[in-house]
């Protein structure tokens, strides 16, 4: 991890000037992460992941010269006096099928009966469709004599060139890719069973909290269940990650102590909960005399508090407990820290323009993350609806969600009708 520029310990002061801008939270953020090493993966578990290598072509797709339709090969010239009412007669001089070797020559005057993707022979240079064809004669017969052709043929009809897809030595795609399906057919297409890339983050991911449960347990009195190791797993897994839950701290020193020693060792740790200002809000505590850890205010709603630093050699992003703060803190820097690390070179999120629907109150100068349902608009942006309650704890409007709608921290009042950037949901 680089020597970050800026002191990582840092004070919760409340008052504005000392917080961060998203923005400035994030440069920090990121400045700590760069894409992990590469390994050589089998084509299909390379999908989505980014190419750390240029990929190019060993050899040309087609391979070889073969026809794009099931029908005849014949010499285009053998053709040229063909109509509808008086076809072409050429006699049927061979078969030949896809994945057929040796091919015969074609004789001129002659025609052959071919299979799509099967080697054009040498002397023709055009492919005659079936439904162009008639085989006088041929009902109840294996094996027709002749073919009638009932319009003329130009050269190249049909026929897919050697190298038309790729030429041999072209480049496939560049390291910095993202591995597409189609992408990853081409890597095939030339010979290539495997590909080098960036390899997935291990991410370790722990709740805190004394009164939190893990599912499955009975509730006893002041207890709740742990929601955000499934969210924040679920989120990390969806952008590639490896995803550990390593349960749920106490909030006592020793056992949050001991959590984070188990983890140490994997590309990112993720801890919710604990860094606000509460009286058991231990893992600011812990994180500062474990590592090098600053809890910073942040200039965004859901989620003001955010803890980032290490542990031993271990980045640690701690988000705050609510659960929709957790998400949307974790999506606006946990997002691009794990793509950084997969070797994406965007990592900001994917926005498009919407128009709010309703009205929305932002004191506070903080950037708003407004869950919103998305309905097509009349030709021009989506309609964005509130998406409901947008309380911090409030998990059911993210479940509800298209999009987090950004409201900017300077604008303290939005009208119903006012242009918004929002962030496509990819969660
Ligand atoms: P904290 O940030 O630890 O002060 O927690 C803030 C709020 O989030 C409290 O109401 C916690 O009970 C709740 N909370 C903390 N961790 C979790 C969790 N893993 N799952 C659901 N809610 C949580
Ligand atoms: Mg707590």
């Amino acid at each position: 991890m680089p020597e970050p520029t800026t002191p990582l310990i840092e004070r919760p002061w409340e008052d504005l000037e000392r917080m961060l801008d998203v923005d400035t939270a994030l440069r920090r953020v990121l400045s700590a992460f760069a894409p992990l090493e590469s390994i050589s993966l089998p084509l299909l578990e390379a999908a989505n992941m980014v190419l750390a290598a240029d990929v190019f072509a060993r050899d040309d797709v087609p391979p070889f010269r073969n026809s794009a339709m099931d029908g005849y090969a014949v010499r285009a010239a053998d053709t040229v006096s063909a109509t509808w009412s008086e076809p072409a007669e050429l006699p049927v001089a061979a078969h030949v099928a896809a994945g057929q070797g040796d091919v015969p020559q074609l004789v001129a005057g002659e025609a052959i009966r071919i299979m799509t993707g099967a080697p054009l022979p040498e002397g023709a240079d055009a492919v005659v469709r079936f439904e162009e064809t008639n085989e006088p004669g041929s009902a109840g017969r294996s094996r027709q004599e002749s073919v009638l052709v009932y319009r003329p043929a130009r050269p190249f009809d049909n026929v897919r060139e050697a190298g038309e897809d790729i030429t041999c030595g072209a480049p496939i795609a560049y390291r910095g890719h993202e591995l597409r399906p189609a992408d990853l057919g081409l890597i095939a297409s030339v010979g290539e069973p495997s590909v080098l890339v960036h390899r997935r983050p291990q991410v370790a991911v722990l709740s805190t909290g004394n009164e939190v449960v893990p599912p499955g347990v009975d509730l006893k009195p002041g207890t709740i269940r742990d929601s955000n190791s499934f969210v924040i797993g679920a989120l990390a897994r969806s952008w590639g990650a490896d995803v550990q839950l390593i349960g749920i701290a106490r909030d006592t020193v020793r056992d949050l102590t001991n959590r984070l020693d188990e983890a140490i060792g994997v590309d990112l740790i993720v801890t919710s909960g604990g860094v606000s200002l509460g009286d058991y809000d231990l893992v600011k505590d812990v994180l500062k005399s474990e590592g090098e850890v600053a809890i910073w205010q942040v200039r965004m709603k859901p989620g003001k508090p955010l803890a980032f630093g290490r542990i031993g050699p271990t980045p640690l992003l701690g988000v705050p407990g609510n659960p929709v703060a957790a998400a949307v803190s974790f999506i606006i820097f946990g997002r691009p820290a794990i793509r950084t690390m997969l070797g994406h070179q965007v990592t900001d999120p994917r926005t498009v323009e919407v128009v709010t629907a309703d009205g929305i109150d932002n004191r506070g100068q903080r950037r708003h993350y407004v869950r919103v349902r998305l309905e097509r608009g009349d030709g021009g942006p989506a309609l964005a609806k509130i998406a409901g309650e947008q309380g911090a704890g409030v998990l059911s409007s993210l479940a509800a969600a298209d999009a987090l709608m950004i409201v900017p921290e300077e604008m303290e009042r939005v009208p119903p009708g006012t242009c918004l950037r929002a962030i496509l949901r990819d969660w």
